[in-house]
């Protein structure tokens, strides 16, 4: 199907059929975006729009802006905020939309069903006291990040555009405003179950219940008990989703209930960002200072999140209490095994291994300590591992590295594959870029204090395919150099 454009209207020839308002307005409250003063667009995601059936000329732009700005009500739109709660570094909050709108769902040329969400677009009925607002550096951030987990194969929200307000939002300082447009499979989140099952009545959790799991789960139609059927899907899901950023080193920082996604993709970009030094206990945000969402803790606190998801879930698993509390504690205690598995899955991969054994586990947790006690580059050292270059990294001489790497050895002669299979499937696990924090600072930097996007977009370019060696962009594999500061990374708001 070929997309139109209409750029009398927006530009953007979305082709909305929303299924979410539909639910009790127990649920939602309608609200239009504030119209910003003069939306320009920071830039816009073509092959996403592409994708979506939805693309456009760049004679289109200006109307896009004012669409993704929030400025014209696309038609089909059916704009609100929703309501949602969430435990917040373990504290319990009644949260919901404070300064996204949802304008609604779109269906894509492929069938697929998506939230279109303006962030950043102005206060609704859920603002607390914020005012609504977002700032240009956190919204081009999320932008970075999401696209690089796209292109690492890792379930995410996607980010179409980044309009610039032309109003400052006030923080610590004024900061030029924007408005991120951001696609996702939904914005069900965990905290959505909890505001049903705190604020609402069994009916209402039903109804919650029912219209996420036909959305996200339709398997479940088939299922003896589709409540539990999909409780184990979410799990399911977010196991092997956890298991993927531990897998590139990803820290996403705010796991708060409210920002886990049952569809199971990695949302709300915040504090987030790429480990370079390889610790466990690596954290990044500056308001995290237990450590508690700290790289080695995603997985623990992934099932602390799931089990406040099976607590809200718990009336329709049985109808008796005793019945259902078991069934969700089997679930809850069954989630370290399922991650485990996704872990262990992903771990032989990233050392090409093919065959299992029971000693590989302690064959990669040997590397890892190693790394974490001589402060290796967790994405140049795995890396490193399945390249000619191996030889002559100045770690490869390291004492306790050697004794590893014959081991390793040893491990892949006990495994049919050729060297060449091994190397191909290594290096199709360990990225060679990722988004390095010294690269996502430069490039917003440039964009915030000149309006220069273009180290932003050159380093768009060389996270597009992150698992080859490309020459062009064999910088942005480098390493920081060990001098660095430890990065700090503060909430998006
Ligand atoms: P976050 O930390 O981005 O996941 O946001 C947590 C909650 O705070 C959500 O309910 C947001 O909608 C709300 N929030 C964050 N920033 C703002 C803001 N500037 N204005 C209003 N609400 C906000
Ligand atoms: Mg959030």
């Amino acid at each position: 199907m070929t997309s139109q454009i209409d750029p009398k209207t927006t530009g953007l020839s979305w082709n909305f059929d929303n299924s979410y308002c539909q639910l009790p307005s127990f649920f939602f409250a309608r609200q239009n975006p504030e119209p910003v003063r003069d939306p320009r667009l920071m830039i816009f995601n073509h092959s996403l729009s592409q994708e979506l059936g939805i693309s456009v000329s760049t004679a289109a732009e200006p109307s896009v802006a004012l669409a993704l700005g929030g400025n014209q009500i696309p038609t089909g739109a059916e704009p609100i905020a929703q309501a949602y709660a969430g435990h917040q570094f373990g504290h319990f909050a009644i949260l919901g939309d404070g300064r996204a709108i949802l304008l609604g769902e779109h269906l894509s040329p492929s069938g697929k069903r998506v939230d279109v969400q303006l962030k950043g677009s102005g206060q609704t009925p859920y603002s607390r006291r914020g005012d609504g607002r977002a700032a240009l550096g956190p919204m081009l951030r999320e932008y970075i990040i999401s696209e690089a987990m796209q292109a690492l194969g890792i379930p995410t929200t996607r980010s179409l555009a980044v309009v610039a307000t032309g109003q400052p939002v006030y923080r610590e300082t004024a900061l030029p405003g924007a408005v991120l447009t951001r696609i996702a499979a939904s914005h069900i989140r965990v905290g959505t179950f909890a505001y049903a099952a705190t604020q609402g009545d069994q009916a209402q959790l039903q109804t919650l219940a029912d219209y996420t799991w036909k959305r996200h789960y339709p398997e479940c139609a088939e299922a003896e008990n589709p409540y539990l059927c999909f409780l184990e899907a979410v799990m399911d899901r977010q196991a092997s989703l956890i298991a993927r950023w531990q897998q590139v080193g990803f820290i996403h920082g705010v796991m708060n209930t409210d920002n886990m996604s049952i569809a199971g993709e990695t949302i709300d970009y915040g504090p987030c960002a790429f480990m370079d030094t390889y610790h466990a206990d690596t954290v990044f945000s500056s308001i995290d200072q237990q450590g508690r969402y700290a790289y080695a803790n995603q997985p623990l606190m992934a099932q602390w999140n799931l089990a406040r998801f099976t607590e809200a879930l718990l009336p329709l698993l049985h109808t008796d209490e005793t019945e259902a509390l078991a069934l969700g504690r089997a679930a809850v205690y069954h989630f370290p095994e399922r991650f485990q598995r996704y872990w262990l899955s992903g771990m032989r991969a990233k050392l090409g291994l093919f065959t299992e054994e029971a000693s590989d586990q302690a064959l990669i947790e040997t590397l890892l300590r190693w790394m974490q006690n001589t402060a290796q580059d967790f994405t140049h050292t795995f890396r490193s591992l399945g390249s000619e270059t191996l030889p002559s990294q100045p770690f490869f001489h390291d004492e306790t590295f050697v004794a590893w790497h014959k081991e390793w050895q040893a491990r892949l002669g006990r495994q049919p594959q050729t060297p060449e299979q091994v190397r191909a499937h290594m290096n199709a696990h360990n990225p060679a870029i990722i988004p390095r924090n010294a690269r996502v600072e430069a490039a917003l930097n440039a964009a915030n204090e000149t309006g220069d996007m273009s180290a932003l977009h050159q380093l768009l370019e060389a996270l597009r395919q992150p698992y080859l060696d490309l020459p062009q962009f064999a910088d942005y594999q480098t390493p920081p150099p060990a001098s660095a500061e430890p990065y700090r990374t503060f909430c998006g708001t």
